[in-house]
């Protein structure tokens, strides 16, 4: 396995932005993901891993870290009865594509959510009022200090969370689906991705939601529409004039824009609403939202 100097994170994230990477490596075995933590644990460095990236805000300034992005058979997926196993780095849609393909359903719910098992375990992600939590029968999860499988009880998944600590890497998940027939998912998926198309900015550089949903009668998109935040704009950051939850790069953003944008949504939210929103997107390196 190489490692790799100088890589940008606006490579590996869904919104383009940040700096780059002390060190990156794509482990493609177990073995090879323990030499990259043994390394990373001699040098005192910290592990960060990423997915797809489709969650993420990186520094500009770059990240003090090694970056993982799993491959190989870290990235396959097999199904054996009804049990799909998934690489931490498999995608959602090779996921699908392979429980379609033997008929397990279950697992349309992620069909528009763009990241990887690893990922979805880490965010709880989930859509349409199903989550990791309900398909995720266990996970193999490593860290400097070892490994294992750590049930979905262990994985302490609850809204948008886990408790898994920062530099666990989650190596592979196991998802339990139930028999289905493909064409009925295929039409359960195609109806899922045509109501994406039509309120939220799929074909945009974004990264999902920015804010939790909070405890109050309006989600977070309807408060900062409300509060008029649509099409505003900070240097190349813009939050989106069709769903006020997302930041859209309109063109050469930095994180520092997003992240500008992001204190001043949570600011208009608080003065009109008296609501802390929380963000949901996932930082990287030496950054905060105020
Ligand atoms: C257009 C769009 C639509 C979206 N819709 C939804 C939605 O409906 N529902 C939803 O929940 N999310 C949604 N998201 C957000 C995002 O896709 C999910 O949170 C997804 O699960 C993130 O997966 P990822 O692999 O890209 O993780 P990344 O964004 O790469 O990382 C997110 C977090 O997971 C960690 N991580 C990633 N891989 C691993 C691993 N193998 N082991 C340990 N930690 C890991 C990272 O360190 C980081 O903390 C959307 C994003 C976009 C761009």
């Amino acid at each position: 396995m190489r490692l790799e100097e100088g890589v940008s994170l606006s490579k590996l994230t869904t919104i383009g932005t940040g700096g780059a990477a002390r060190a990156f490596a794509r482990p493609a075995t177990l073995a090879e993901l323990e030499a990259a933590l043994a390394w990373a644990a001699q040098r005192d460095v910290t592990v960060e891993t990423v997915g797809l990236g489709s969650n993420l805000l990186a520094a500009d300034g770059g990240v003090d870290a090694l970056v993982l992005r799993l491959t190989g058979e870290l990235a396959a997926v097999h199904v054996e009865g009804d049990l799909l196993r998934a690489g931490g780095g498999a995608t959602n849609a090779v996921c699908l594509h392979h429980a379609r393909a033997a008929g397990l359903g279950g697992f349309e719910f992620a069909c528009a959510i763009p990241g990887t098992a690893g990922g979805g375990v880490r965010m709880n992600a989930g859509a349409y009022g199903t989550d990791w939590s309900e398909i995720v029968v266990r996970a193999r999860v490593v860290t400097t200090a070892g490994g294992g499988w750590l049930s979905t009880d262990d994985l302490g998944l609850s809204y948008r969370h886990s408790d898994l600590p920062g530099n666990a890497v989650v190596a592979e998940v196991e998802y339990q689906l139930m028999p289905r027939p493909p064409e009925q998912i295929k039409a359960t998926v195609g109806g899922l991705i045509a109501q994406r198309k039509a309120t939220q900015p799929t074909n945009k550089r974004t990264f999902g939601s920015v804010f939790k949903n909070p405890d109050h009668e309006l989600g977070a998109g309807r408060m900062l529409e409300a509060c008029g935040l649509k099409g505003h704009t900070i240097g190349g950051a813009m939050i989106s004039p069709m769903h006020a939850n997302f930041i859209e790069n309109a063109g050469g953003a930095t994180t520092a824009d997003a992240l500008t944008l992001i204190a001043e949504a949570r600011r208009r939210a608080r003065e009109q609403f008296g609501v802390e929103l929380e963000h949901e997107v996932r930082l990287l390196g030496a950054i905060a939202v105020t």
